[in-house]
């Protein structure tokens, strides 16, 4: 927690240099591109059922820099994605999430666990995705859907047809579907209806005021109640108290991650916090 405050102190400190000086961009460019994928990391944040018991984790990347720390992705994914770094980026996550479901085939505590990936669309929209994600489902011999892939409405935003193609490809070969942020995009509703999913994650800005703010607590509500209708699992993200937990609970949300039940974490912290056997 102290780690990601003081890497996004340095960040802010940071984005302030750029406003004054254009040219650290280009420096920040050099440097990302030097940091793929040695200076990379990936962490493990918890998701659990009604019973709190762990089911698996979202991976999410962070950038360890040598100077400047840990540097947060809501910050260097727009950049990764501007620049076109982010289809590298995004197969060393994808290849980092299924070597470590790989590990965990072997684990009787933690064979079962999922792991969610971030799929950015321009990722997605490359020609030969199916090809790279069978290519590593044969590399490491994992169950596919132990896989979960997190697509945000952004995905559909050029080729709808082409998305739904490719993901009924993946799910053919035993894929899994998230709609990450749900509820922020466009034209949630028409998406919807139309991708081939299997999980709706609830945007956290959603989650964040449920218990204190009427609108927001009708929409979560309603949402899930869409979500189970089209017999989708459903997942909120950003839980941070009991009381959140509860009520969702009550609206039927199968699904938590957040603060509440763990931080992202390394994979060592992760297991050692997460699958102890109280928790497994
Ligand atoms: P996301 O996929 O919606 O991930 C959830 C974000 O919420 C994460 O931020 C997580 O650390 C944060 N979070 C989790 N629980 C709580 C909570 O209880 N309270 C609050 N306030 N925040 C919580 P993070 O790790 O900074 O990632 C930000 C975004 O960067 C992600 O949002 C995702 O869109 C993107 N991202 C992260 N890793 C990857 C990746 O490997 N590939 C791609 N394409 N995007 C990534
Ligand atoms: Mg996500
Ligand atoms: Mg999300
Ligand atoms: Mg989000």
């Amino acid at each position: 927690a102290e780690a990601k405050r003081r890497g996004k102190h340095q960040w802010v400190k940071f984005e302030s240099c750029l406003l004054e000086r254009l040219y650290e961009r280009e420096q920040f460019k050099e440097d990302f591109f030097a940091a793929i994928p040695s200076q990379l990391c990936v962490y493990y944040q918890a998701q659990v059922n009604q019973q709190g018991e762990l089911v698996g984790a979202e991976a999410l990347v962070r950038w360890i820099h040598p100077q400047r720390g840990l540097i947060s992705p809501a910050l260097f994914i727009p950049l990764a994605e501007e620049t076109g770094m982010i289809i590298p980026v995004g197969l060393w996550v994808l290849r980092t999430a299924c070597l470590q479901l790989q590990k965990w085939e072997t684990d009787p505590v933690r064979q079962n666990l999922t792991i969610a990936v971030n799929v950015s669309s321009q990722e997605f929209n490359e020609v030969d995705y199916v090809k790279q994600v069978e290519t590593l489902l044969i590399e490491t011999g994992i169950r596919p859907y132990k896989l979960k892939l997190e697509l945000t409405e952004s995905a559909l935003a050029s080729d709808v047809d082409a998305v739904v193609e490719k993901m009924r490809r993946l799910k053919d070969i035993g894929l899994r579907f998230s709609l990450d942020d749900f509820g922020t995009g466009f034209s949630s509703l028409n998406y919807l209806r139309r991708m081939p999913l299997n999980q709706l994650k609830i945007d956290q800005s959603f989650v964040r005021e449920v218990t204190d703010n009427a609108s927001d607590a009708s929409i979560v509500k309603t949402v899930i109640a869409l979500g189970k209708g089209l017999g989708l699992s459903v997942i909120a993200e950003g839980v941070e108290t009991a009381e959140q937990k509860q009520l969702l609970a009550e609206f039927g949300c199968d699904l938590y991650q957040g603060y509440f039940f763990g931080r992202p974490q390394p994979i060592d912290e992760f297991e050692e916090a997460m699958t102890k056997p109280e928790h497994a």
